[in-house]
C-alpha cells in the first residue's frame, strides 16, 4: 500500500505496556468497567464481552442492560454485576449506572431501537470517558458518523468491514478493497481511534498513526468473536493509555486465536468463549 507507513504490532511494544501489578493492588484501581450490551436473545453478547475484561484484569465489571434482560443474566453470572437500564427513566438510570466507571464497553447485542439509540447518545455523545464503541452501537451512527467527532471523552471504535461500511455510506467489500484508506477516511471523519477488524485489524488513530496485527486467523471467524475483542480493550482502558489499550487488546485477541490452532492444530470451530480464557497465560507469556 503505498503512501501507508503502517507499523506491526510487537509483543515487546505490548509488552511494555503491561506494567506488572503493585502486590499491594486492590480491584478498583485495576479498573471498573461498564458493559453496555445485549438484549432478549442475545444475552451472550454481554457475557463475552464482561467476561473478556475480567480475564483481561479488569477489577470490577458490571453489565448495563435492559430490566429483562438484567434479571436473566443475573442467575447467570456469579463474578460480573448488573444494573438494569429502565426504558422509563433512560437517562437517570444510565446516568446511575456510568457513576465511577474507569471505561465504558457499549454495543455488543444491544439493539437497533429508540431506546437504544437514546442510551447510546447518552453514553457515546455524553459522557465524558474512555468509551469503546462497537456493533449496535455504531450503528445507531449510521448516517451521521460525523457526529461522533463531537463525543465528549475519547472514543475507540471497533467495526468489522461491514460496519464501517455502513459508517461510510458503501459497501462491506469496498472497505476490504481499500482497508488502509477506508480507517483513515473513517478516523478524519470521527476523529475517534479507529480498528478495522478482519485478517489484518489495522488500527488507526487521530494524530496519523496506523497499526497492523499481522497475528490471527480464521478461527477467529466466530460469532461473538468481535465482543471478546471488546471487552479486554475496554479493560486495559482502565490502565493505559486509549491507543495502547486498542494495540494491546487486538494483538493478545490474535494471539489466543493462534495459541488455539497451534493446540488443536483447527482453523476452526473455536468457540468465541474460548478466547479471553487464554487472556491471563498470554500477558504473563509476553
Ligand atoms: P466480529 O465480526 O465483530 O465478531 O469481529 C470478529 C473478530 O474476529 C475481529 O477481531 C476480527 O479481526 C477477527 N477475525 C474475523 N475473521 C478473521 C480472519 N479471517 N482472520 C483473522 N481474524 C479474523
Ligand atoms: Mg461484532
Amino acid at each position: 500500500h503505498v503512501g501507508y507507513v503502517a507499523e506491526v504490532i510487537r509483543k515487546e511494544t505490548v509488552r511494555s505496556y503491561l506494567q506488572p501489578r503493585e502486590a499491594n493492588t486492590h480491584k478498583h484501581a485495576a479498573g471498573n468497567v461498564l458493559v453496555i450490551a445485549g438484549s432478549s436473545g442475545k444475552l451472550g453478547a454481554a457475557l463475552l464481552t464482561a467476561r473478556s475484561s475480567l480475564r483481561s484484569g479488569a477489577g470490577l465489571v458490571t453489565i448495563g442492560t435492559w430490566p429483562d434482560a438484567a434479571q436473566a443474566l443475573q442467575s447467570r453470572v456469579v463474578e460480573i454485576m448488573t444494573t438494569a437500564i429502565e426504558p422509563e427513566r433512560l437517562d437517570e438510570s444510565v446516568e446511575a449506572a456510568l457513576a465511577g466507571r474507569h471505561a465504558v464497553a457499549i454495543g455488543p447485542g444491544l439493539g437497533l431501537d429508540d431506546r437504544a439509540r437514546t442510551v447510546v447518545d447518552h453514553v457515546v455523545l455524553g459522557w465524558d470517558g474512555l468509551k469503546v464503541v462497537d456493533a449496535d452501537a455504531l450503528t445507531h451512527f449510521v448516517g451521521r458518523p460525523e457526529a461522533l467527532a463531537r463525543a465528549s471523552g475519547s472514543l475507540v471504535l471497533t467495526p468489522h468491514p461491514g460496519e464501517l461500511g455502513r459508517l461510510l455510506g458503501r459497501s462491506g467489500s469496498a472497505i476490504e478493497q481499500d482497508r488502509f484508506g477506508a480507517v483513515r477516511e473513517a478516523v478524519q471523519i470521527t476523529r475517534a481511534i479507529v480498528v478495522l477488524k478482519g485478517a489484518r485489524t489495522i488500527i488507526a488513530t487521530p494524530d496519523g498513526r496506523i497499526y497492523v496485527c499481522m497475528a490471527g486467523n480464521p478461527a477467529l471467524a466466530t460469532a461473538g468473536s468481535g465482543d471478546v475483542l471488546t471487552g479486554i480493550i475496554a479493560a486495559f482502558a482502565c490502565t493505559m493509555a486509549l491507543d495502547c489499550a486498542a494495540i494491546a487488546g487486538v494483538l493478545i485477541h490474535a494471539l489466543a486465536a493462534d495459541a488455539w490452532r497451534l493446540v488443536t492444530g483447527a482453523d476452526r470451530g473455536m468457540q468465541a468463549s474460548e478466547i479471553a480464557e487464554r487472556f491471563p497465560g498470554l500477558i504473563a507469556a509476553l
